[in-house]
């Protein structure tokens, strides 16, 4: 089994991975003969590839532990041999989805609750996460090596670890910076711990130290995102090095008219209703191709200001998705709808209405200047109702909504999300030398995006797994722990 380890952001690394996997094809060429074995043998399907939209027909696929060892156009059967057969008639077969921003969080008396959810990604053909940022990282680790070397079934995990802001930290966990060597020390301490990135949040992280952190992370070869400090400027931050910003309202800050003293003064979330009502379409044109020029990466999570635009008065307590997630993690949903009803008594502007629409109208113009679109769906404890795995699929019709192909947004998950962390050479197609995770769907999600909602198998690890029997498993899972 190829082993990515925590460090595979590191390119020397990832290199020398590269050069293990074109080994182990070169060797498994070799061996080829009129009787070649796979683990897993999946004919007659019909190959998706995300990357160019192409759609083929009658094709076979080898497999052999968790790579990809053979894709053809089908022909004589009796020349190969396997252990496991698939017949894939009339499905349809794409690499595995990534979620490209979700939490594992809630504190130790929530581990076991974010541990039971790794399957239902699963059963939604989500096969990567990018965890970014929590509070229960040294088992997120764990659960990542398990998952790994087979013994935990779940995404591939990739992790932040703890965010990183300033002395008065938002979120629980965080590791706190604020001087030159706070910034050095928990470099170190991310380092120590084995992380894929780092994730940045602007609580009351100063603009000094967001700088400080972005340029010790690009000298230390690790990648940066997050959310930024409204007084910090999204161009110089790329400039710097800053890889990627979590949602959208940073780079919108950016195109707004307001004149920077603002920001200087108020590093609330209270200005983004003012950015909102001043956004400058020509000035967004050209920052938009600055940052498609720096390599940079944006993160929409279009779902969850969906959800938190309505969640004061939607009435959730019937979702059927409830029925998938523990209690202890539903408990902390109630948070965001007391302070949205708060809002809503007050009078105030719905502040994620205006945001998700305006994310939505420049999602398209982000595209075609060369950012590079990642799909997340921020799900997690405390993010009232944007559910696990259902959460990336509607993340990815709002963003067919708002003008991209069901192409071009599945290339935000599938493409996208590995090159992020310089893996495209293992992930993002039906390819030979690469992993295995993939997904087999009842209906072509290209013609409709929501078609996502028929994945009907999972093959993870070399494994292949019925979608539904995850689901029913978990839904057990809870009404035991309920009795
Ligand atoms: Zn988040």
């Amino acid at each position: 089994m190829v082993v990515l380890t925590s460090k595979s952001t590191n390119t020397k690394m990832v290199n020398k991975i590269s050069f293990l996997i074109a080994m182990l094809i070169l060797f498994s060429n070799c061996q080829k003969g009129p009787h070649e074995k796979y683990d897993l043998l999946i004919t007659n399907a019909t190959i998706l590839n995300v990357h160019n939209g192409e759609v083929s027909s009658g094709m076979m696929i080898g497999i052999s532990g968790d790579v990809i060892r053979m894709v053809e156009k089908m022909k004589n059967l009796k020349k190969y041999n396997s252990s496991n057969k698939f017949d894939a008639e009339n499905k349809f077969v794409m690499p595995g989805l990534w979620d490209m921003h979700v939490h594992f969080r809630g504190g130790d008396s929530l581990i076991n609750e974010n541990k039971n959810l790794l399957p239902l990604f699963l059963s939604y053909g989500i096969t990567s996460v990018r965890d970014a940022g929590g509070d229960m990282t040294l088992s997120v680790m764990n659960w990542k090596d398990e998952i790994n070397d087979g013994t935990l079934v779940g995404p591939n995990i990739f992790t932040s670890g703890p965010k990183l802001d300033g002395p008065k930290p938002a979120w629980v966990g965080s590791l706190v910076v604020e001087t030159n060597e706070d910034i050095i020390k928990a470099m170190d301490s991310l380092e120590s711990l084995g992380v894929d990135y780092v994730k940045m949040y602007d609580g009351s992280l100063s603009k000094e130290a967001f700088y400080g952190i972005v340029k010790e992370a690009s000298k230390r070869n690790l990648k940066t995102t997050g959310h930024m400090p409204l007084a910090a400027n999204i161009l110089e931050a790329a400039q710097l090095g800053l890889d990627g910003s979590e949602h959208v309202f940073y780079a919108l800050k950016s195109c707004s008219i307001l004149p920077d003293s603002i920001f200087q003064v108020n590093n609330g979330r209270g200005v983004l209703g003012a950015i909102a009502e001043n956004y400058e379409p020509n000035k967004a044109r050209e920052v938009f191709e600055e940052l498609g020029n720096n390599d940079f990466y944006i993160t929409p999570t279009l779902e969850v200001m969906n959800v938190l635009s309505d969640v004061a008065e939607k009435d959730h307590s019937q979702d059927s998705l409830l029925s998938f997630i523990g209690n202890g993690i539903i408990s902390t949903y109630q948070g965001r709808v007391e302070s949205a009803k708060k809002a809503a008594a007050r009078g105030g502007k719905n502040i994620y209405m205006d945001m998700l629409a305006l994310s939505s109208k420049y999602i398209p113009a982000m595209d075609e200047s060369g950012i590079k679109i990642i799909a997340g769906s921020d799900s997690g404890a405390f993010n009232s109702y944007c559910y696990p795995g259902a959460s990336l699929i509607n993340e990815l019709s709002l963003m067919v909504k708002s003008g991209l192909s069901p192409q071009q947004a599945l290339k935000t998950s599938v493409i996208n999300g590995p090159l992020f962390f310089d893996l495209e050479d293992f992930y993002g197609g039906i390819e030979i030398g690469k992993m295995s995770d993939i997904i087999v769907l009842e209906e072509n999600p290209f013609e409709d995006i929501r078609n996502l909602n028929t994945v009907s198998k999972v093959i993870k690890n070399g494994i292949l797994y019925e979608a539904g029997e995850f689901r029913s498993t978990l839904k057990a899972l809870k009404l035991k722990n309920l009795e």
